[in-house]
């Protein structure tokens, strides 16, 4: 019952995932958040979409968090 586990995704996240892809990279970029994640392999930039729930799952860890300057959420005007 740890709590470390962070559920936001942010675009921009590198995670490292519990099995490294074929081409033997284990960091992903988030490039897309929302019903599905499409994330970036950073070895070979292979694209793969997963829901919410398997990207959660597949993630091992976080390596870096998105360094968002501007968010979008109410700043137009
Ligand atoms: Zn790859």
């Amino acid at each position: 019952m740890s709590s470390e586990t962070v559920e936001t995704i942010l675009i921009g996240d590198v995670i490292r995932t519990r099995k490294p892809h074929p081409c033997g990279g284990d960091q992903w970029t988030v490039l897309r958040t929302g019903a599905d994640i499409r994330i970036r392999c950073n070895t070979c930039g292979r694209l793969v979409m997963l829901d919410r729930e398997s990207f959660l799952r597949r993630r091992k860890a976080l390596v870096s968090r998105a360094a968002s300057p501007e968010s979008p959420s109410a700043g137009s005007r």
